[in-house]
């Protein structure tokens, strides 16, 4: 282990080392929900939302703020709950997410909409739900926003998603805010589309914001995009156009191995810094740093398969469970649950799954004590994990489970092979 485990929600009971999430053991959670199995801590998603707030809340007394809670980075509608009741908004991407915050239990008014391809049908669900602000993220989009707007005899309060044009650093499919992305409205257009913003009738401007990327370890890109937002609100400020929030959208990043993280009192004050006396309310759109190291995903060895290059550890958890290591080469640090046993040799193991891909590797090269039967538990698969999960190889979803304190909650039931052929049928005629 390259870093404490406490960071990554659990740790090991001092009796016999076996791997606990708060006052659960994870072999129990194997044994009573099955595998694979995603399980999250209350405890750390509460704390990981609690220190972001908590810097916010720090740094000037009266600057008003909201924390708009990522809802694609793990929407199961207990953890949208727990956001909810600790005073988060959420940003939400499609008309399903809006679905499921209002479920959860958010209010509307604190509900940001992102998306880069958002439909008529999404547009007017969103007005009739009286949601804060649409993140508008091309000319078109606002035109289409103004049309939907105008049916339904509503204004549409806007802020537009601009693309500042800086260099992220972290992996090319988790980097949103340079030139030649998709994302966002380019910088040295936003000018003129706020100008047909404001005059457009069913359109209302209250926001500036943008999104540079995810997994973000450094907090200088960061800085310095909300430095040339902040600049375009002086410059729309010039010209009557007064945005009410200014957002730099989410992006920090988290601890898989042994990253440094950003400090959230440094990032709060730089973003204090920024908007000086602007009589503006800060929003952010945090994912990943507050899910991202409060969730397992626990698996049972199937086979321990030594060849002539290799060992690998053949787990029932798979790619269609967790691509992120598929995906974007990411790193997570893989563990048994234990009890630890003294006599089991050590090896070196690629930890892989059973789908039929030679991309389903979820570890590389992990020197693991491990038998066949044994629990391991993946770690920091709390954010884009279970939500990117997929049915390939006709293999159902996991179960998610939530621990709190000495309870551990099913909040989503394992998917049955029922389940996967509902929506199909036998017949062509
Ligand atoms: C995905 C996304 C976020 C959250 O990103 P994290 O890196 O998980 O914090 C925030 N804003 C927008 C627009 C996004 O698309």
């Amino acid at each position: 282990m390259t870093a404490a485990l406490g960071i990554f929600g659990v740790h090991r009971a001092v009796t016999d080392g076996e791997l606990m999430m708060e006052g659960v053991s994870l072999n129990n959670v194997a044994e009573r929900f099955g595998t694979p199995c995603f399980v999250y801590s209350k405890a750390a998603l509460t704390t990981a939302f609690q220190r972001l707030d908590g810097a916010l809340k720090s740094v000037r007394k009266n600057r008003p703020y909201l924390i708009c809670y990522a809802v694609k980075a793990n929407s199961n509608l207990a953890v949208l709950r727990l956001f909810a009741e600790l005073g988060a908004g959420f940003d939400i991407v499609s008309g399903g997410e809006l679905k499921r915050a209002l479920m959860a239990g958010g209010k509307a008014r604190k509900i940001v909409f992102s998306g880069l391809g958002k439909t008529a049908a999404e547009m007017e669900m969103a007005l009739r739900a009286n949601i804060k602000c649409f993140n508008v993220e091309s000319e078109s989009e606002l035109e289409r926003l103004n049309e939907v707007a105008a049916r339904l005899g509503m204004k549409a309060r806007i802020s537009l998603r601009v693309n500042p044009d800086v260099d992220a650093k972290t992996h090319p499919y988790i980097s949103t805010g340079l030139k030649n992305n998709k994302f966002g409205v380019a910088f040295d257009r936003a000018m003129d589309v706020y100008r047909r913003a404001a005059a457009l009738p069913h359109i209302q401007v209250v926001g500036v914001d943008c999104h540079i990327g995810s997994q973000l370890t450094d907090d200088a890109p960061l800085q310095e995009a909300m430095g040339r937002i902040v600049a375009l609100s002086d410059a729309l400020a010039r010209e009557n156009i007064t945005v009410r929030h200014i957002c730099p959208g989410g992006g920090i990043g988290i601890t898989y191995k042994d990253e440094g993280t950003i400090d959230l009192d440094v990032y709060a004050r730089a973003l204090e810094a920024s908007l000086g006396n602007r009589n503006v309310e800060l929003l952010l759109e945090p994912g990943r740093v507050l899910v991202g190291n409060a969730g397992v995903l626990v698996s049972r060895v199937e086979y321990v398969k030594p060849t002539d290059s290799k060992n690998f550890l053949v787990i029932d958890a798979a790619m269609n469970d967790l691509i992120r290591p598929s995906l974007y080469q990411a790193h997570h640090e893989v563990v048994m649950t234990g009890p630890l046993r003294a006599a089991t040799a050590e090896r070196i193991y690629d930890v892989v799954g059973p789908v039929c891909e030679s991309a389903d590797v979820l570890a590389h090269e992990r020197t693991l004590a491990a038998h066949e039967g044994d629990v391991v538990a993946i770690l920091s698969v709390g954010a884009y994990s279970f939500v990117m999960s997929s049915n390939y190889n006709s293999r159902p979803r996991a179960a998610e489970v939530m621990i709190d304190g000495n309870n551990a909650a099913l909040i989503r039931e394992r998917e049955t092979f029922d389940d996967l052929v509902r929506l199909e049928r036998l017949q062509t005629s």
